[in-house]
């Protein structure tokens, strides 16, 4: 048995010739790492899961891998399991990230460390590290997408531009929101965007469970209400591509898609399989690839680092208070992808294949 492991050993006290390897030091070996992911209905998650796994597999860890299906109290009946299996660290990729204070004390109380994968999980003094993409940044370069494509820096418009964020529960859909206002509220303001919804305010824009449906829904009720007649739309924020999807099925029944009428511009995020088709066929115009691997990369080196009593990769120790504490963090970089450049970002990478996505 894995005895004299203990996740607050000093460094010195471990392998004697700790040399420069990142590969765990015999005591870790063979332990048991949880991994919580929110859904497999999202291909994102998907990936980030197996990723995660063959990963952290590849370095002689055991992973106990579990999707929650965008349920609450799932998630949590899972990592209360985890606990109890022994998971010496949970990896949580949370559903809502205030609902898991009370896992998060008893995983504290069993001795056991704690990664937020992608989202912050919030309200808890327990949350070790945060690794995810620059959630602010991927709301820049999609608002400067937008920005951009219209003209809006050369002094174009008005145009007719209508907003969505992401689900009130995920910490992440603020920064992403915020993000992109920081490019578009100053066209706003002058006039050179119109909201003709008028619906701006965080509240009224959010969808909840990032729901492809519900977005198609809100989508179909802002084009009844405000573009009948012939008023059509030149943009629409999307923060992500479950959005992204609801928003193009929704425009292509009010008949966006033909020559006169084009589809306006729709940003996205995440680089699914089914919207890079879609950039590829002109409804989604741009997308956010976050390399799931670099992510997984990243969260295997803390799982080492801190069962081996090193110290964890961070860069940034400022952005993300999560309600008790300042969660120290690595914020990857996410990549602007569009028709133009997909192929060397996602296929010479070797992320698709050119057959996914035909
Ligand atoms: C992730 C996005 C994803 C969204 C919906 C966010 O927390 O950062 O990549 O599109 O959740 O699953």
């Amino acid at each position: 048995e894995e005895t004299s492991s203990s996740p607050d050993a000093s460094p010195a006290a471990s392998s004697p010739e700790s040399s420069s390897s990142s590969s765990p030091d015999v005591s870790a070996k063979g332990m048991l790492i949880g991994v919580g992911m929110p859904t497999q209905s999202l291909q994102r998650w998907n990936e980030d899961g197996a990723n995660m796994k063959a990963q952290l597999e590849a370095k002689g860890y055991k992973v106990d891998l579990q999707y929650a299906n965008n349920d609450v109290n799932t998630q949590v009946s899972q990592l209360e399991n985890m606990i109890l299996k022994g998971c010496k660290i949970l990896v949580i990729a949370a559903i809502d990230g205030s609902a898991l204070t009370n896992v998060l004390n008893n995983a504290h109380n069993a001795g056991i460390k704690v990664i937020a994968y992608d989202r912050l999980i919030m309200n808890s003094p327990y949350v070790d590290y945060y690794a995810t993409f620059d959630n602010f940044k991927v709301g820049v370069v999609q608002g400067k997408y937008i920005e951009k494509n219209l003209g809006l820096k050369d002094g174009k418009g008005p145009f007719n531009i209508e907003l969505f964020a992401g689900s009130p529960n995920d910490n992440n859909a603020n920064y992403f929101y915020k993000g992109a206002m920081s490019i578009l509220d100053q066209y706003i303001n002058n006039g050179k965007l119109v909201v003709s919804s008028g619906q701006k305010d965080f509240a009224k824009i959010a969808i909840q469970d990032w729901d492809s449906a519900k977005a198609q829904a809100r989508m179909d009720n802002l084009i009844t209400a405000n573009y009948a007649g012939g008023k059509k739309l030149d943009a629409v924020l999307s923060p992500n591509d479950s959005l992204a999807i609801g928003i193009v099925a929704s425009l292509k029944n009010a008949g966006y898609g033909t020559d006169s009428k084009p589809y306006p511009i729709l940003t996205g995020q995440d680089c699914d399989k089914p919207n890079v088709k879609a950039m590829i066929n002109k409804q989604q115009s741009m997308s956010i690839f976050k390399d799931t691997r670099t992510l997984a990369t990243k969260v295997v080196e803390m799982v080492d680092a801190i069962l081996t009593g090193k110290e964890a990769p961070v860069n940034d120790i400022k952005t993300y208070n999560n309600g008790s504490k300042v969660v120290p963090s690595f914020l990857c970089d996410p990549v602007f992808a569009d028709a133009s450049n997909y192929k060397q970002i996602l296929i010479d990478s070797g992320y698709y294949k050119e057959s996914d996505l035909k």
